[in-house]
Formats: C-alpha cells, structure tokens, sequence
C-alpha cells in the first residue's frame, strides 16, 4: 500500500515563509535522465510520491511529512522527503530550452554587483543596464544585459562603454539549464541541490559557485 494514499493529494497554495519561520528550501525535481526540471514546493512533492511517480532521489532529507493512517496497523506513515527527486511519468520532461530574463535572475547571475563600479547591492538598488543601450539596437537579451546600480546606469545612459571608457567586470551570458535554475533559487538552495546543479555548469557559470 502507498504510504501517503491516505495524504492530502491537493498542492494548496501556501507562504514560502511561516510567520516567524526559515524559508522553506525547494525541491529540484529532475527527469528519469536525470536532467533538471524544475522546483517544487514540498505538497507537489507530496504529490508525485503519492502518484507513485517518484524513481529515485538524491540529498538530505529537507521535510518529515505525515501520511494517513494505515488500516492494517493504526500507525500513521511518515515519509522524508529528499532535496532531489527523479520523476518518471507519461512523456519524459524535457529541460527548457529558454529562460525568461527576470531582474531576479540577471541579479543573481552577477551575484548583486554592479558589473561597472564592482560594488555590491541589495536588489532593491539594481537595475537592468543594456550594455549597448536599446536607443542603438541593443536588444534585450541575456548576452546584452547586465546588473548595475543606479548610479552607473544613470551616468552610462544611452553611451557605449568605449564612449566613456568604461570596462565591464564580467561578460554577460545566457545561463543555461542548470544555471537558470540556480539563479532562481539562490537564496535557499541546499548544499547537495548546489553541488548537483553545478556539474552541470557551464564555464562561465562556474563563477556561481
Ligand atoms: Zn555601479
């Protein structure tokens, strides 16, 4: 018998963060390739183990969730979830090919520094500086874009770097699967989610690590 037939099988939106509490860490669900697909919260987790459709997992147990009541015995069940689930299915899902540029994101790539005056930000004071500024037919692509205070953006404005002489900290980069994934969930991914996603990285997103 499946230990969480008995679970509450509906994913109900809930707070990332408890009142009072630590955010929740996600888990990385991955295809039976064991390519990575995408985060879960812990119900849609829940889910996929009450489906059946859990293969295999990797990493520290993140949640102890309780099931229901086995008829047999009377004890509740209990199961650990693991931070990395391989899930199998209908049709194997495939990685996305492309990744939406969010402020979120292209912040996290560069790790909440200005790529112009190098200092470090909260994300509140960064913006989305065009590195050949959309007025010249820069376009607004990964390749294109990168963090930069408020400062430097205003100052570089609508110029190319070698009207003002300004270098570049980094060169900007499409991140690709794994690296995506890693930016969206920077600031709570778990030590064993990191280290899988990172053997996946590309040259340039080994500065993530
Ligand atoms: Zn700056």
């Amino acid at each position: 018998m499946n230990p969480l037939s008995g679970a509450d099988c509906v994913a109900a939106p809930r707070p990332d963060i408890p009142p009072g509490g630590v955010p929740q860490p996600r888990i990385l669900r991955l295809n039976l390739a064991g390519q990575p697909i995408e985060w879960l919260h812990w119900q849609e987790a829940v889910c996929l183990y009450a489906r059946e459709l859990v293969a295999w997992s990797l990493g520290d147990v993140v949640q102890k969730v309780r099931g229901g009541l086995c008829r047999a015995t009377g004890l509740r069940s209990e199961i650990g979830l693991p931070s990395i689930i391989a899930c199998g299915g209908g049709r194997m899902a495939r990685p996305r090919t492309s990744y939406p540029l969010s402020n979120l994101a292209l912040f996290a790539r560069d790790r909440y520094r200005c790529l112009y005056c190098a200092r470090p930000f909260q994300a509140l004071e960064l913006t989305r500086d065009h590195v050949v500024p959309l007025s010249r037919g820069g376009r607004d692509r990964w390749e294109n874009v990168v963090t930069a205070c408020r400062r430097c953006n205003q100052h570089k404005g609508n110029r190319m770097l070698e009207d003002i002489g300004w270098e570049l900290l980094a060169l900007p980069y499409r991140p690709n699967n794994a690296e995506y994934l890693a930016l969206i969930n920077s600031r709570r991914i778990l030590v064993d989610q990191m280290d899988f996603l990172a053997a996946q990285f590309s040259p340039n997103g080994r500065a993530l690590i």
